[in-house]
């Protein structure tokens, strides 16, 4: 009996390739399914819950249950139509390497207890460091998204310069504010600058914040740029602040947690210049990198802070302690035992190559470009935000209040497509996220025509 609560290998056989169709067919149907449903806690927990199962059940009607009713009640992020919030436009090859890394269990904790799946992650750390043009000697971790990602960069930032002044803007995401507060910043150690009439972050604001704080005694720390905010795409003007930085001695955090991706792309690049003189970048790969979730990552430029900030070693550790040139993944986060993240993306790389990765993310970028000429040509609604990395913003003529939230709603109940309502200034605007290159230029043609309608 291989599985140790007691399934045959012929049944494991059985169920394994009944869930490989499931997902193949989920792929399959891609635009024939709705693009989200969700459904009432109380059927749900009807269906799903109860009493725990204190005998064995059918496998084949507990995996069906789940097929059924908790997969197809949730936001479908590799529907070619999902254009709210950040899509997660998957690919197989990604979910392979992920089936892979779970069906092994596979550790990345310590060199001895996992060197194999290190080395995956070391290569693909190597590799996004390259396309993203980041200096050799620069290092990293996989972390499950954004968010851990951006609290544990600022956590190794402030272990390497000490107590200051931490700069964000009205535009910096919000896991980086909520990972400030847990990392108990005080709220004088935290300044938000209002950003220009881009949505940008203003090097000349900037300057005049680190000025007025040195002159008051304070020390001015950390600067937070961001590369494509999750309101409109936008970019900060990274080379501008990362020289303010190098001769005011701060540390530069890019969270590219949405548009680093975009990098891989000339467009994209070109967009993206200064990138590769942050002190620590993230970007999320599962969200524009076709990885299914979780994956994040942080790079970090200078070699050794990691470590500095996270190294452990107890004595029930000795024994699986790296030597040179050996990593221990549990010295750089926060996590001790953690999953094989890597072999998902390192899969994908070797399936399709850079060059089909980079079409991809130019696709997004020109689709976001297509909703804009479409908007320009009906004078029933107002481009707000031009189409930066994939994101464009607009707002209905007239629009009275909640009319946007009413459209938007409205067009997920149909099932048709999703799309997101968020604010700028206080103003209300719909937005279109355009990063899954099967999206047609007819279905944001039809998505616009249905939110009009
Ligand atoms: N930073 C930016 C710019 C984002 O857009 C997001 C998510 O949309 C995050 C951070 C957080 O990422 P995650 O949801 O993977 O934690």
């Amino acid at each position: 009996m291989p599985d140790p609560l007691g399934l045959s290998a012929e049944e494991m056989r059985r169920l394994g390739y009944w869930v490989v169709d499931q997902v193949v067919a989920h792929f399959e149907r891609g635009p024939d399914d709705p693009v989200i449903r969700t459904g009432s806690p109380d059927a749900l927990t009807a269906a799903l819950g109860g009493p725990p199962p204190q005998e064995p059940g059918d496998p084949l009607v507990a995996l069906q249950t789940l097929v059924d009713t908790a997969l197809a009640h949730m936001q479908h992020g590799d529907h070619p139509r999902y254009f709210a919030r950040v899509p997660s436009p998957s690919s197989f090859a990604g979910v392979l390497g992920d089936w892979l890394s779970t069906g092994f269990n596979a550790l990345v904790a310590s060199w001895a207890g996992g060197s194999g799946p290190a080395t995956v992650e070391l290569v693909v750390l190597e590799w996004l460091r390259e396309l993203l043009g980041l200096a050799p000697g620069t290092e990293g971790v996989l972390l499950s998204g954004g968010s851990m990602a951006n609290v544990t960069a600022l956590a190794a930032a402030r272990h390497a310069c000490g107590p200051g002044v931490i700069y964000v803007t009205d535009q910096t995401h919000a896991s980086i504010t909520r990972g400030l507060r847990s990392l108990q910043f005080g709220p004088d150690e935290v300044r938000p600058l209002p950003t220009d009439d881009a949505f940008r972050l203003d090097p000349a604001v900037l300057a005049a914040a680190v000025a007025d704080d040195r002159a008051a005694g304070r020390r001015p720390g950390i600067v937070v740029a961001t590369a494509g905010t999750t309101n409109c795409g936008v970019v900060d003007p990274l080379g501008a602040v990362a020289d303010l930085c190098a001769s005011e001695g701060m540390w530069l955090h890019v969270d590219g947690a949405y548009g680093g991706p975009a990098a891989l792309c000339a467009q994209g690049a070109a967009a993206l210049r200064g990138l590769e003189r942050a002190d620590s970048l993230v970007l999320d790969p599962h969200k524009w990198l076709f990885s299914p979730y979780d994956v994040g990552c942080l790079l970090v430029r200078r070699p050794g802070v990691l470590a500095g900030a996270f190294a452990m070693t107890p004595e029930y550790l000795v024994d699986t302690q790296a030597a040179t040139g050996e990593v221990d993944f549990r010295d750089r986060s926060l996590e001790l035992s953690r999953r094989a993240r890597a072999l998902k993306l390192w899969l994908a790389f070797r399936v399709y190559g850079v060059q089909r990765m980079r079409e991809a993310v130019a696709r997004g970028i020109a689709l976001a470009e297509h909703a804009q000429a479409r908007l320009e040509s009906d004078s029933r609604w107002d481009v707000i935000t031009p189409a930066q990395l994939g994101i464009v913003t607009f707002a209905w003529r007239g629009a009275n209040e909640g009319e946007h939230a009413r459209r938007a709603a409205a067009l997920a109940q149909d099932g048709y497509a999703a799309v997101s309502t968020t604010s700028l200034r206080g103003r209300s605007v719909l937005r279109l996220c355009t990063i899954n290159p099967l999206t047609t230029e007819d279905e944001i043609d039809e998505t616009l025509a249905r939110l009009a309608g």
